[in-house]
């Protein structure tokens, strides 16, 4: 009886390799991140979620599922490491402490997984989440989605946001200094910053934000201490700051990248570049700024410095990921679509689309610790993997033509059939 059934289950196991049904994605223009070019006619063979073989003329077999992508530009998914998914403010009403006291984290959570959702559909197959999700909010989003409850990206999480005493609040009674821990730990020491570290890794973070220069500026020790603790589970530590002083600080504490970074200086930048440290420039273009409420003449000028930041630093040749950073949404636009404006501020750079490209793709995956797995399209990669309708190379802005998804070999959307 025993061995009727280990033939049995020896006989179906046989059968199902040998009838074991592989994607098979025809890709007529392709986007190879790893040398920035365009290469043609590639041919993607996916199995079991990953990239099996891909080439001009890899074996597949006539019962694979084809999927004909001949016409489109095909690209590795993209990734923008800096998003708020359970954050929105209203047009040109910048009220982050109005959002924090009258929203509850399950409606946080809610929001979070419609906007995970828009990123992905949108091309979007990996987020980096920087914080100010209320009291963990993503950490039930990323959940829901290994549940396969909902789809939604690959999550890179960062937990609560780590601060100087007053997280980014200003003006806030001290006597409620509760209400600002609900986005943000204080953490003044080493071992303060340290024991914050653990508090966010117990809740599910796969990477530690901090704040500096808003309420008060870390010193390069504190920032190592964040560091040098997170290295122990093998996370990064990435930093909010501006310029000056908080900026150098953070590049001597060894963080893995600088969220922001507007004011810069070309010093400051070659160092980062000969340290390794990346720049997530959350570049906000004319629209982003005069949605989240400047008028015209400072989002002209905060514009501005941008570009020049942005052209200094790839001048430079400091290492950059791409992040939005995008909590309100312009007029009739999604999260992505307006996110997707800071690109006005790469192209007044006069940035390579390649280049750009990289910094969504193989750049990005670099930052976040995932370039052994995801950001390119080769042998043994995940299967995530979009396609638009025109070529990104002439113009960035053809990423808004996302039509076709994949996620880990499955298909979340295909406007081509
Ligand atoms: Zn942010």
């Amino acid at each position: 009886m025993t061995k009727n059934i280990i033939f049995l289950l020896a006989f179906l196991i046989t059968s199902l390799t040998i009838n074991a049904q592989n994607t098979v994605i025809k890709a007529g223009h392709f986007f190879d991140a790893r040398n920035g070019k365009m290469l043609e006619n590639q041919i993607i063979v996916i199995q079991d979620g990953k990239i099996k073989e891909i080439g001009t003329n890899p074996k597949f077999s006539d019962t694979d599922s084809i999927i004909d992508l001949s016409n489109s530009w095909v690209l590795p998914g993209l990734m923008d490491c800096h998003v708020h998914i359970t954050a929105n403010l209203p047009y040109r009403n910048l009220q982050m402490e109005q959002m924090y006291a009258s929203e509850s984290t399950s409606l946080r959570a809610i929001r979070g997984s419609v906007v995970a959702k828009q990123f992905l559909d949108n091309g979007f197959t990996t987020i980096k989440e920087i914080g100010n999700d209320a009291n963990y909010a993503t950490a039930d989003v990323i959940k829901a989605i290994k549940n396969g409850w909902i789809q939604g990206p690959t999550i890179i999480y960062a937990g609560k946001i780590i601060a100087p005493y007053g997280g980014q609040s200003s003006g806030i009674n001290p006597e409620h200094e509760l209400f600002w821990n609900f986005e943000y730990i204080d953490a003044d020491t080493p071992d303060e910053i340290k024991k914050a570290v653990r508090k966010n890794l117990y809740n599910g973070a796969t990477v530690i934000k901090m704040v500096t220069g808003d309420n008060g500026i870390y010193n390069a020790e504190d920032i190592k201490a964040a560091v040098d603790e997170a290295k122990k589970y093998n996370i990064k530590v990435t930093v909010h700051a501006g310029g000056g002083l908080a900026a150098t600080n953070v590049i001597s504490g060894g963080a893995a990248g600088i969220e922001h970074g507007f004011q810069l200086n070309n010093e400051q930048l070659q160092l980062m570049k000969d340290k390794g440290i990346f720049l997530v420039g959350t570049d906000f273009s004319y629209d982003n700024w005069y949605a989240y409420g400047m008028d015209s003449v400072t989002a002209t000028a905060l514009n501005n410095m941008l570009v020049d930041r942005l052209k200094r630093a790839y001048k430079i040749g400091t290492p950059m990921a791409f992040g939005t950073d995008i909590i309100v949404d312009l007029p009739e636009l999604n999260r992505v679509q307006s996110s997707l404006k800071v690109l006005e501020t790469w192209k007044a750079a006069e940035i390579p689309a390649s280049y750009i490209l990289q910094t969504m793709t193989i750049k990005a995956a670099e930052l976040l610790g995932i370039d052994k797995e995801r950001g390119i399209l080769e042998s043994s990669y995940y299967a995530d993997i979009i396609a638009v309708k025109n070529n990104p190379l002439n113009d960035i802005e053809s990423i808004r033509t996302v039509h076709f998804v994949m996620k880990e070999g499955e298909i979340i959307r295909n406007d081509n059939k």
